[in-house]
C-alpha cells in the first residue's frame, strides 16, 4: 500500500461549519469522479499499528484536472479528536492520503440520474457533476436533492439548476420536503439513484425508493461492492 504525504495549500470556509482542505497532488496519484481516499492525520502510522482515531475516511471533493485533492468536512465545535486536530492544521501543514477508491462512479447508461445526498454527503457528487458539466455523453440529465437543516448549503455555485445542460439542484432543510421530494423524483421508474449521507440516511431513503418500485440495481451507495448486496437486501426485508 502505497502512503502519498503532501501538504495543505489551500483552506477553504465553505460555511460557518464546512471547510474544504485542498491538498496538493502528488505526481503518480489518480482517481476518479465519485473516490473517497483515507485520509490520515501526523502520526497515525508512528506505532506497531495504525492508530484509527488519526485516520477517516474522506471523498474527494475535485476533478485530477483542478490539480488539487479536495477533502471537504463539517467540523462542530463538540467535535473528535481528528478533528480538533484538523482545526488547528494550516497551510504547509502534512496530511496523509492512501488507499483510494471510487464505488460511485458516473454511470453513463443514457438514463436520469439522480443525486440524494445529506449535508456534506454534496462532497462527493461534486466531481460527478463537473464530469457531466463537462462530457453529458450517455447521461439523459441530473437532478440533485440535498438536505441539510443547518440552511447553509454547500457549492452553491456549481449546484445550481441550468436547463441547459439538464441539470436540475434543489436543497431542502427539513425531512418532510425531501422524502416529499424523493418520492416525487422515484416516479421515474427507470432512473438511476445515487445516495450519500449516514447508514441511517441510506436506509431511509432505500425504504422509500423501495416502496415507490425502484429495484435494487438502480441504487447506487458509497459502499465497497462486498458490503452492497448486504446492505441492500436486509434494507429490502424491512
Ligand atoms: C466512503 C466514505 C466517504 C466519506 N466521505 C466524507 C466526506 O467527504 N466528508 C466528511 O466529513 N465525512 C465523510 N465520511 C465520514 C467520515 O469518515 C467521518 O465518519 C465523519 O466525518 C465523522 O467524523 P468524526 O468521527 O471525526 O466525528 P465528528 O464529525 O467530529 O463527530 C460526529 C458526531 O459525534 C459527536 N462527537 C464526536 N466526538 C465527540 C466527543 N469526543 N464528545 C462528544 N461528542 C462527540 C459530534 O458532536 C458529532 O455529532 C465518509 C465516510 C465514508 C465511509
Amino acid at each position: 500500500m502505497q502512503i502519498y504525504w503532501t501538504k495543505i495549500n489551500r483552506i477553504i470556509e465553505e460555511t460557518a461549519e464546512v471547510k474544504t482542505y485542498l491538498l496538493d497532488c502528488p505526481e503518480d496519484f489518480i482517481w476518479e469522479e465519485g473516490s473517497h481516499t483515507h485520509f490520515a492525520l501526523e502520526g497515525f502510522n508512528a506505532g506497531d499499528k495504525p492508530n484509527r482515531s488519526l485516520i477517516r475516511h474522506m471523498s474527494i471533493s475535485t476533478l485530477p484536472h483542478e490539480n488539487l485533492i479536495g477533502i471537504t468536512t463539517r467540523i462542530r465545535e463538540n467535535c473528535s479528536e481528528f478533528k480538533a486536530i484538523l482545526r488547528n492544521l494550516e497551510v504547509g501543514n502534512e496530511v496523509a492520503i492512501f488507499k483510494t477508491h471510487s464505488n460511485v462512479p458516473l454511470k453513463r447508461e443514457n438514463k436520469n440520474v439522480y443525486l440524494l445526498s445529506s449535508g456534506v454527503g454534496l462532497a462527493t457528487f461534486r466531481p460527478l457533476v463537473l464530469d457531466y458539466f463537462e462530457r453529458a455523453d450517455n447521461v439523459n440529465q441530473i437532478h440533485s436533492l440535498n438536505i441539510d437543516s443547518s440552511k447553509d448549503f454547500l457549492f452553491t455555485n456549481i449546484f445550481k439548476s441550468a436547463p441547459d445542460k439538464n441539470f436540475t439542484s434543489q436543497f431542502v432543510d427539513n425531512r418532510k420536503d425531501y422524502y416529499e421530494e424523493v418520492k416525487n423524483l422515484a416516479t421515474d421508474k427507470d432512473g438511476l439513484f445515487y445516495i450519500v449521507g449516514s447508514d441511517e440516511f441510506l436506509v431511509q431513503n432505500i425504504e422509500v425508493l423501495y416502496e415507490q418500485g425502484i429495484k435494487p440495481e438502480q441504487i447506487m451507495l458509497d459502499k465497497h461492492e462486498k458490503a452492497l448486496p448486504d446492505f441492500l437486501s436486509i434494507v429490502e426485508t424491512l
